[in-house]
Order: structure tokens, then C-alpha cells, then sequence
């Protein structure tokens, strides 16, 4: 494009060449000035038609340009919209099946009124295993008062509640009871500060410190929402308070106080564990395998004692005790398939007098873990082996042969959830919930669960074990664990969730035909 200066230069141009005459100098002064003024006015007439072309062409451009990026503009305002659209209509959907949803305002209305308070009282209030004398009388007068029938002292201090509610098939809900002897340093304005004499006459600090007071809150408010939505369900219902958890023996307790012959016997059980490691309110559902196996194990090591000064006098059972340690440790490393887990862990090592004795006994305590039925027969199969095999090789006598004793009653199988039941939960959890309450996270270790006893195989009883998180999502790396005396639970979400979560399961597996 030309500039305008260009068209200025011309013109000085032109006057300049005219006045110092140019081509007539003899012409009259009016001839030259006429002929001057009509070169300027032609080079004027010129330059400003160039000008002017140039004009166009570049408002041309302008507008060109200006028409593009306006297209551009609003076709990323119309995309934004769209965006923008989308996301409410999801976030009404949302509202529309949460906050509108009957079920999810009426167990928030509950936890202000009744399960907040409840909460703290059974958190101020805590018992120890098998001595949950208050938890479960209270727990049965809250149930009792809903229209249930209930029955106390099932096993100990366990409680049993059933609701009949027309044809159909029986689930049973679970909610452990005890607290544990730990003296409570969580810092919350309700922290226990209760104390119990057990058994042994020992008086212990006492704590909900693994949120079993979460569990019996919540089972209280699944059982007032089923009793007020009878008409939504239909079937049996079946609610237990279960004893001694912590030691896992509560549950066979009360099966074998006839849990499952003088109350309905479940065609379905549930249970949830609050999870202190999980952000609050979210939930997981296992597909199979959710708690290992747990077998306490005692090995009672002979030996022939003498003076430590003259050890080929006697067989040290230290060292044999030793040596077994050392090679349990190969049952697990060399005898089960690679891809399948399992724990030995010597917990206890004791044995001895005195620097210059060697003993005659040790004792060891062992806890053998498996998320398999058939391999945990074979580490303890491989332990009983271990054990006398090593004995030999010192060359003890039949007669002092280790005793490998096998806890009757520390003792729990794996908890395997049904797989096709728990997967029919988590759609009905994922329709009512929304998906953002599903949360997934891999094991770490080989807890267990004495929940297995009610599900185990062979009882035709099928199980789902669920999660519900506890801890505020930005509290999770420093969150304290389960039993630590640290330990906390943020109650509302994780009760709510608990409720609906147990609430829409029980319905999704008790339909109204
Ligand atoms: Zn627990
Ligand atoms: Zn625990």
C-alpha cells in the first residue's frame, strides 16, 4: 500500500517544476498558472483516488479480519455455553436425586435430632469386648422403640431385632459394639474419659478408638428409616448388635447361641466398617475378597537345660526356637503361589532365666494371615511342619517335641464378598448416591474381620462388607489410624452415608414385587 507522504512528495513535486518553469517558460504568467493549477489538480485528483483505493482495500482487510474473529468469538461463547449448560443440567440432576431425595433429607433431619446426640453418648460411653453391658441394653431400647422385636444377651451381650414386613427374603445388618483399652487422646470435646473393670479384675482407660460407635449409631437410624418406609420394601429384616469384635469372637458367639435357628436365618448380611483412612461420607465396595484370615498360634519349644558354659551338655532351646523363626519365614517366600499373600509374623519370643543358663523352654505367639481358605491350611500346615522338622534336626526326643497350638478362639476365616450381591449393591448405592460417593482404594495389609463367620461358605448366607470414610479429605495423610488413641471420625458424613448406604442396599436386595 502507498503511503500518503508519497502523495505529498508528488505534489511538492510538481508545483516546484511548474513554478521554476518547466517546459513554457515563454508562455503568460496566467497561461502557466493555469496550466500549473490543472497538473495539480490531475496529480490531486490522482493521488487522492490512490488514497482512497488504498482506503478500501485496507478497511477491506479490517473488516475481513474483524468479521474473522468475531466468528472465532462467538463460536468459543457458544461452545462456553454449552459447557456451562451441561455442567448445571448435571449438577440439577444431582440435587434433584440427593438433596430433593425423601430418604437422603429425612436421615439428615434424624442425625440433628436423634444419631448426632446418640453419637455422643455411645462415644462417652464405651465398653470393653464381651462386657458391653450398657452399649447393647441402650442400643436394644432405641431398636425396641421403633415397632421392632427384640432379643437380648444372644451370645454374650449381642442383640437381635427383627421387623417382618411380608413375603420376601431376610437380610440381616451387623453393627459391632465394642470399644478397645485404650486411653482416648483425640482431643474432641466428648473424648472418653471412661474407665472398666474386665474380667481379670484390672480396671482399663476405654475408647471407641476403631468407630464401632459410628456402626451401632448408624444401625439405629437404618432401622428407623426401614420401619418408617415399610411400604417401600418388602421381606424380612434382621438387626444385630455383635459383641467382641476386637477379639474376634463375638460373631461366633452368637451363632453359636443360635443366631441363625431361633431368629430368621439370612438369605443376605450386611455390614460397613467406618474407615479412617477414606474421605469422609465416600464408600467402598468390595467385589470378593475384603478382610484376611486371622489365626493366633502358639509354639511351645523344648529344649534340655545345662550350663550356658557347657551348651553340648543340653539342647538350647533358644536356638532351636531361633532357627524356627528363621525358616518360618520360607513357608511364605517358597511355599505359596507368588501372586497369593499371606503373613507369618512372630509376635513373641520369650524363653530363658539368666546369662549362664541355657533353658529348657520357649514360648512363641504367631499371627498367620491369607485372603485364601486353602492357603491359609497350607501356612499353618507349613508351620506344624517347620516347627517338628527343625526340632529334629537338633535331635530332640519324640518326647520334647514342639507343641504347635492352634487358637480355638483367636481364630477368623477371610471375608469374601458375593460377588454378584455386591455388585447389585453398588449400582443401587451409584443410582441413589450419585457415582461421586463410590471410592476405591488398594489394601495395604491383612487386617481381618470376624463378619466372615456369618458369610462363611457352606452357610448359603451371602455377604456384603462395605467402607464408609471418616476422615475430612484434607485431614487424610495425617489422619491418626484405627486404635491409636489419636484416633477420631468425623461422624455426620460418615453416619449419614452409613445409614443410606445400608438403607438402599437392604431395599435394593428386599424389592416390593
Ligand atoms: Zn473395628
Ligand atoms: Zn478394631
Amino acid at each position: 500500500m502507498k503511503t500518503l507522504s508519497s502523495y505529498a512528495v508528488i505534489l511538492m513535486a510538481s508545483l516546484l517544476l511548474t513554478a521554476c518553469g518547466g517546459q513554457d517558460d515563454s508562455a503568460p504568467v496566467e497561461q502557466r498558472l493555469e496550466d500549473a493549477s490543472e497538473t495539480i489538480s490531475e496529480a490531486l485528483d490522482a493521488a487522492s483516488s490512490d488514497v482512497k483505493d488504498a482506503l478500501d482495500e485496507a478497511s477491506g482487510n479490517v473488516n475481513e479480519a474483524f468479521d474473522e474473529a468475531s466468528g472465532n468469538v462467538k463460536e468459543a461463547l457458544d461452545e462456553a455455553a454449552d459447557a456451562v449448560q451441561d455442567t448445571l443440567g448435571e449438577a440439577q440432576d444431582k440435587l434433584g436425586s440427593r438433596e430433593g431425595s425423601d430418604l437422603h433429607s429425612a436421615i439428615a433431619a434424624d442425625y440433628r435430632e436423634n444419631l448426632g446426640p446418640l453419637f455422643v453418648h455411645f462415644h462417652q460411653n464405651p465398653e470393653l469386648s464381651n462386657f458391653e453391658f450398657e452399649t447393647s441394653k441402650r442400643l436394644a431400647a432405641e431398636i425396641l422403640a421403633l415397632g421392632y422385636d427384640v432379643t437380648e444377651g444372644v451370645g454374650g451381650t449381642g442383640v437381635v431385632a427383627v421387623l417382618e414386613n411380608g413375603e420376601g427374603p431376610t437380610v440381616m445388618i451387623r453393627a459391632d459394639m465394642d470399644g478397645l483399652p485404650v486411653k482416648e487422646d483425640s482431643g474432641l470435646a466428648y473424648a472418653s474419659t471412661a474407665t472398666q473393670v474386665d474380667a481379670s479384675g484390672k480396671e482399663y482407660p476405654v475408647m471407641h478408638a476403631c468407630g464401632h460407635d459410628v456402626h451401632i449409631t448408624s444401625l439405629v437410624g437404618t432401622a428407623r428409616q426401614m420401619a418408617e418406609r415399610r411400604d417401600e420394601w418388602s421381606g424380612t429384616l434382621v438387626l444385630i448388635g455383635q459383641p467382641a469384635e476386637e477379639r474376634i469372637s463375638g460373631a461366633r458367639a452368637m451363632l453359636e447361641a443360635g443366631l441363625y435357628e431361633y431368629f430368621p436365618k439370612p438369605d443376605y448380611a450386611l455390614a460397613f466398617h467406618v474407615a479412617a483412612d477414606y474421605p469422609s461420607g465416600k464408600i467402598e465396595v468390595p467385589k470378593d475378597i475384603v478382610a484376611s484370615s486371622s489365626d493366633s498360634v502358639d509354639i511351645y519349644v523344648r529344649g534340655i537345660g545345662t550350663h550356658g558354659a557347657s551348651p553340648h551338655k543340653g539342647i538350647d532351646p533358644v536356638l532351636v526356637a531361633s532357627q524356627i523363626v528363621v525358616t518360618l519365614q520360607s513357608v511364605v517366600s517358597r511355599t505359596i503361589p507368588p501372586l497369593e499373600s499371606g503373613v507369618i509374623t512372630v509376635g513373641a519370643f520369650n524363653g530363658g532365666f539368666k546369662h549362664n543358663i541355657i533353658s529348657d523352654r520357649v514360648h512363641l505367639q504367631l499371627t498367620v494371615r491369607s485372603n485364601n481358605p486353602e492357603i491359609r491350611m497350607q501356612l499353618l500346615d507349613g508351620i506344624d511342619r517347620v516347627t517338628e522338622g527343625v526340632a529334629r534336626s537338633f535331635g530332640l526326643p519324640d518326647e520334647l517335641m514342639p507343641e504347635v497350638v492352634r487358637s480355638p478362639v483367636e481364630t477368623t476365616p477371610p471375608t469374601i464378598n458375593d460377588t454378584a450381591t455386591a455388585m447389585l449393591v453398588e449400582e443401587a448405592i451409584r443410582a441413589q448416591m450419585g457415582s461421586d460417593v463410590l471410592f476405591s482404594k488398594p489394601a495395604e495389609g491383612m487386617g481381618a474381620e470376624d463378619f466372615a463367620y456369618f458369610v462363611e461358605e457352606g452357610l448359603g448366607v451371602k455377604g456384603v462388607y462395605f467402607s464408609v470414610g471418616g476422615t475430612p479429605a484434607a485431614e487424610l495423610d495425617s489422619a491418626p489410624g484405627h486404635h491409636s488413641p489419636f484416633f477420631k471420625i468425623e461422624p455426620e458424613p460418615s453416619i449419614r452415608a452409613g445409614v443410606e448406604a445400608s438403607v438402599i442396599s437392604a431395599m435394593a436386595l428386599m424389592p416390593k414385587s
